[in-house]
């Protein structure tokens, strides 16, 4: 599942082709059709990520919502009338481009009220500007579940998924099998600041690089997953060499180093 650095990087790269331009929005798949007529050939006022959700502000008042889910993906021609491929759930044209949205969980028309109500069930997202990290923080700090399943719910804070939640646990020395009471307040800073850290990176490199690269050689060109990480995806450490172990938290293997974060 993409994690928070995806849908910023979308918002980043996709604003300049889409907003305050009249925009031609359809559904060439269908499934979207009928939300499509409401907004189409409307101005796109901006378009917000928060966590992993992204909203399209469209000026009649209405507001797009869509999350990628596991498989959606986003596709950008620079021509105003580019070739459909595939099952392509909503297609938004400009003079600048044509952007396609495939395979996405939700892609729905909502009120600024809905949007309001979605936002409300989020943590704070390390990503945004208005993210208030004591929140996240005394989240975590009241909890006795542990800190590894902790940063994957997205009520506790927005946009981290499961790459970032065991790089960051690993940078800041902390066993993701920990009870998040049980982690000190500077631990907990440090997870957080770790995260604000790695994940504008991943918005910059597009992509999941967590090892330092003054310490550890980054593979060029494309990379496959466990070779730009710590610990996340594989056998042994980096930094120590001890295998990694994989505690099962928040319902998906969370991988950790025992010699690196001692319990
Ligand atoms: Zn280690």
């Amino acid at each position: 599942m993409p994690e928070g650095h995806v849908t910023h990087r979308i918002v980043k790269d996709h604003t300049p082709l889409l907003t305050g331009r009249q925009v031609h929005v359809s559904s060439p798949q269908g499934r979207f059709a009928a939300d499509a007529a409401l907004v189409d050939g409307q101005v796109l006022d901006k378009i917000e990520a928060y966590g992993k959700h992204l909203f399209y502000w469209w000026a009649n008042g209405l507001v797009g919502h869509v999350h990628l889910g596991l498989i959606g993906k986003y596709r950008v021609a620079l021509a105003p009338d580019a070739a459909v491929l595939g099952q392509v759930r909503m297609r938004l044209q400009t003079d600048l481009a044509t952007i396609d949205l495939m395979g996405p969980m939700t892609c729905a028309l909502i009120s600024p009220e809905d949007r309001d109500a979605v936002a409300a069930g989020l943590g704070p997202d390390p990503l945004r500007r208005d993210a208030k990290a004591a929140v996240a923080i005394e989240r975590m700090a009241k909890s006795k579940q542990p800190i590894g399943q902790l940063l994957l719910d997205q009520k506790v804070m927005a946009g981290v998924g499961n790459v970032f939640r065991a790089e960051a646990l690993y940078v800041a020395s902390i066993d993701p099998r920990r009870p998040g009471r049980d982690c000190s307040a500077d631990e907990l800073r440090a997870v957080w600041d770790t995260l604000v850290a790695m994940l504008r990176k991943g918005v910059k490199d597009n992509k999941i690089i967590t090892i330092d690269r003054s310490e550890f050689a980054v593979p060029k060109g494309p990379t496959k997953r466990g070779e730009t990480t710590y610990v996340y995806h594989r056998d042994i450490c980096l930094r120590c060499g001890t295998p990694v172990q994989i505690a099962e938290l928040g319902g998906r293997a969370c991988y950790y180093c025992p010699t690196c974060q001692p319990r």
